[in-house]
């Protein structure tokens, strides 16, 4: 117990935390197997839910991945976090769900068996079908114990997402923890029906979303900038020490989004990369055919910086291409990112572990 002495004047003790069964004694650290469905051929399955329970008591931190089962930065972003030193010295208790649609991590799909996507299943019920009972199930054992939340996503298949926080601001708590998150680009979204965000939002969980990169891939800038990103919201929340590197840029508010379409089938030949600073009327892509005709020149419909891209070349009308967000000061989100992204490239990998590349 000497440790308790040492940490910044909190000398009073955690009570044990209890979920789904299982006790965790203050500085201890179980994996839980949380039973959330059972497949047909009577095997359970289970979601292993890390609780990390600091000595003292503080926030109660949950941070879930693979909500949509192929969206993977997340799985890497809490395995990383899970090693972390500042974990040894905690205020409070820290969730940590690596992979919550089991059924689709291992069908590498979004969805579950039944199409339903998980994220539109909340709160669920008891007596529901598959996605509702589920939904039902991690909300009532994991979501409602938690103070805090951060849900870690990416983009759809083949749609990469420059690394942002997507959050409702309206909720000063959630605008803060959007703030302290870190990344440059912060998007003010209303909560779908029917997402955890929503549900958590609804009972007074602040709740932020980090979007970055695509489904099905590892990208090492974005799990870096998510690791960071969540140790930045446990300092934020006073659950870790004194912050050891600098204190992170003030992120900008995007105005407003816009998708930019496919005025035709083709090739998208795309000629912008996530994170650059796009100007109204710009050339930012081609869609050409090997099979004949014109080339279309895609121009970009406003000024902005593209936070998300359609990454296949193969494009019927109408389907989305870029994202672009828009600033009321374009100029210096646009320098923050360069920034962001050398701090994030020379920045540490975990801890005796090779970059992914
Ligand atoms: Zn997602």
């Amino acid at each position: 117990m000497a440790n308790s002495k040492r940490n910044s004047g909190h000398n009073e003790k955690a009570a044990p935390f209890r979920i789904n069964g299982t006790v965790v004694q203050p500085g201890t650290r179980v994996k839980v197997e949380l039973p959330l469905a059972q497949l047909y051929t009577q095997t359970p399955l289970n979601v292993p839910i890390h609780v990390i329970h600091g000595r003292h008591p503080g926030p109660v931190l949950m941070v879930s991945a693979a909500i949509h089962g192929d969206e993977l930065n997340g799985v890497e972003i809490i395995r990383r976090l899970l090693r972390h030193s500042s974990l040894k010295r905690l205020n409070g208790t820290l969730l940590a769900v690596p992979v919550v649609n089991v059924f689709g991590f291992i069908h590498k799909t979004r969805y579950l068996p039944d199409r339903r996507d998980l994220n539109r299943c909340f709160p669920g019920s008891e007596t529901g079908s598959l996605g509702a009972r589920m939904a039902w199930q991690f909300k009532t054992q994991v979501l409602d114990r938690a103070t805090h939340a951060v849900d870690l996503h990416t983009g759809a298949i083949h749609r990469a997402n420059l690394p942002q926080i997507r959050a409702d601001l309206s909720n000063p708590a959630t605008a803060e923890m959007a703030n302290a998150f870190g990344v440059p680009v912060v998007i003010n979204s209303v909560l779908g029906e029917g997402t955890l965000r929503e549900v958590a939002e609804a009972q007074g969980i602040p709740v932020i979303t980090y979007e970055a990169g695509e489904a099905l891939r590892f990208e090492e800038a974005c799990i870096r900038a998510g690791v960071k990103g969540v140790l930045n919201i446990m300092h934020h929340l006073n659950m870790t020490g004194p912050r050891k590197t600098r204190s992170p840029l003030e992120p900008h508010i995007a105005r407003s989004s816009s998708w930019v379409r496919a005025e035709r089938d083709g090739v998208f030949l795309p000629t912008v990369a996530l994170g650059a600073r796009v100007r109204r009327g710009q050339l930012i892509g081609r869609i050409s055919s090997p099979f004949g005709g014109e080339d279309v020149a895609i121009e970009s419909p406003c000024a902005g910086i593209l936070v998300g891209r359609n990454n296949l070349p193969l494009v019927n009308e109408g389907e989305a291409l870029y994202h672009i967000a828009r600033f009321e000061e374009v100029g210096e989100v646009e320098q923050n990112l360069e920034v962001f992204t050398s701090d994030i490239e020379r920045g540490p990998s975990t801890a005796g572990e090779p970059p992914i590349v």
